[in-house]
Parts: C-alpha cells; structure tokens; sequence
C-alpha cells in the first residue's frame, strides 16, 4: 500500500506489446543487459554473451497496443496490480526525474518509452523474450517489462514480495536511461566484467539512481496534485527495496546456481553492493553521491561516509 489512493493512472504512459521493430542496430551497453539476462545464464552455467544473441533477432514489424491495462486508473488500483504499479511508478520516475535532473546534474529529462510486454517483443536492440527479463534498450530509449518477473523475483530469487521490490526494478531501469542521456551507458560495454569493471559500476549507478527516485518520491508533489506519489516510505518500504537489490547481486546468483562465488565473472556487482550504492542515493537524493566510476571502493559509497 504505498501509492496515495487518488492519484490518477495516465493510460497513455506506456505501450503493450512490440514495438515497431527495426531489429539489427545493436547498441546493448551491459547496461542494457536485463537483471535476469544474466540470472538465466548463470543458472544455465552459459556465458552472458550467447544472451546477447537473443537480442539480434530480425524485428518482424508487429505494433502492439498502445495503452496501459483497462483495470488501471487510479493509484488505488496501482496498490492492487502489479501491472498498474509499473504504470504509476514510471509516472512518478517522469516527475522526479524531469524536477531533479537538471537541477542536479544541469540536463533536461526527456521521458523514456515503456512497453509491457508477454512472451517476446521486437526492439531497437531486436527480438527479446520473457527470458530476459526487464531490460533497458538505448537505441530506442525503451524501458520494457514483463510483469511476470516480478512473481519470479519473489518466487525464485527469494526478494520480498512488497511493492518497493517491484518499484526498484522499474527504477533501476529508468537509471539506465539517465546515464543514456548523460551519456555514461556505453562504459559498460567497453568493459564487460569483473567485479570493478565498468558494467557493475554502470549497473550499481543504476541501483543508485533507483535510491534518489525513492527519496523524492514521497516528498516531491505529483504534478497537479498536492500529494506526492508515495505516502512516507517506512523502513519495511526501504527494506522491500534492498532485498530485490540483493536478491539480484552477482554473487548471491552464483551461489545459488554454482555453489560459488567467482567475482571475475561478474556484471551486476555484490548483493551487497548493490544494497549500498541504492542506499547512498536514497539517504542523500544526491546524482552525486552515485559516481561509481570515480569510487576507489566500490564497497564504501559516497552517500553512507
Ligand atoms: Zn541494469
């Protein structure tokens, strides 16, 4: 229950279903990587980059719909449905991030398309499958969600099924989308792996990007409105959180699969990082205190000195 009730679910946010599908043309940052992407692959023991190859399909060219879910209107309906929760928290990463954004870091927020998706979906970085997982595409600035990853996080990674576990998802995509427009994402591909490697940092700037949205969100006011997005995060909301983040952390993935822990190998970061780079933005609100790339110890955050 952390939506206020009234708010009001713009239907027209985000799309169902595929894109116009240009196919080729792939731009995939590690970044860009969906959080399972990886998780599928360790659990396979394959190699992170035969995922990659899901993503080169041809695009066939199929428009989906075009709205969110009927049953959506209101952030009452977001406290029920995991669906209209997506819609609403992307709502309220569009507010925070238009305020927030060139105030801090002197750059103009321009919204990222979202599509909600089942089964397969053609994208600027081509097909993708529900495998995936939720991933951001920076050819075509999309952020897109299978719903059924949020059971699966639950269910099968072990975070908590509370609301800000999902809203950290869809946050920590929307991370992915503001290094794209401060032009950071392409650090990940030039340096794919390892547990200081340019990947986990961009991916831990993205779970710190996901902790400044929930500072704001139950403090900045929604647009017409005097009410912000979320009523007061409490410290289970804050902890929802951290359990996705760490449920999603390289090492705990490869030791639920392998038995191991092969930091080499990483693309995510720790369990624990990724719990505290999501904390140093979420007890600061500061971009700042999210430059992973200038951390000499990636294990001691700016925002928790
Ligand atoms: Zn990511």
């Amino acid at each position: 229950m952390t939506f206020n009730e009234g708010l009001q679910i713009d239907p027209n946010r985000v799309s169902g279903g595929g894109g116009p599908g240009m196919g080729g043309g792939l731009v995939l940052g590690g970044g860009a990587l969906g959080i399972i992407a990886l998780i599928a692959t360790l659990l396979l023991g394959g190699d992170p980059g035969s995922v990659l190859g899901q993503f080169t399909g041809e695009g066939s060219g199929q428009q989906g719909g075009t709205t969110a879910p009927d049953h959506c209107k209101t952030g009452a309906d977001a406290n029920k449905y995991v669906d209209c929760r997506v819609v609403l928290t992307v709502q309220s990463l569009d507010s925070v991030w238009s305020t927030e954004l060139p105030k801090q870091a002197n750059r103009k927020y321009t919204d990222p398309k979202v599509t909600l998706f089942s089964g397969q979906v053609n994208t600027g970085c081509g097909r993708a499958s529900s495998a995936v997982g939720p991933f951001y595409c920076p050819a075509d600035q999309t952020a897109y969600f299978d719903t059924s990853f949020f059971q699966e996080l639950k269910d099968r990674f072990g975070a908590s099924g509370g609301p800000l576990a999902q809203e950290y998802v869809v946050a920590h995509e929307f991370g992915h989308h503001i290094q794209n427009l401060l032009g950071d994402i392409n650090r990940a591909q030039r340096d794919p792996q390892g547990p200081e490697s340019g990947a986990v940092r961009t991916e831990l700037q993205a779970d710190c990007y996901a902790g400044v949205w929930a500072y704001y969100a139950d403090k900045l006011p929604a647009p017409g409105s005097n009410t912000p997005f979320l009523k007061p995060l409490t410290t289970n909301d804050i902890n929802d959180g951290l359990s996705a983040a760490s449920a999603v952390g390289d090492d705990r993935i490869q030791k639920a699969s392998t038995g191991r822990v092969n930091p080499e190998a990483w693309t995510h970061g720790s369990s624990e990082e990724r719990q505290k780079w999501f904390l140093s933005g979420y007890k600061t609100g500061q971009v700042k205190m999210c430059d992973t790339f200038n951390a000499r110890d990636l294990g001691n955050p700016p925002g928790l000195k």
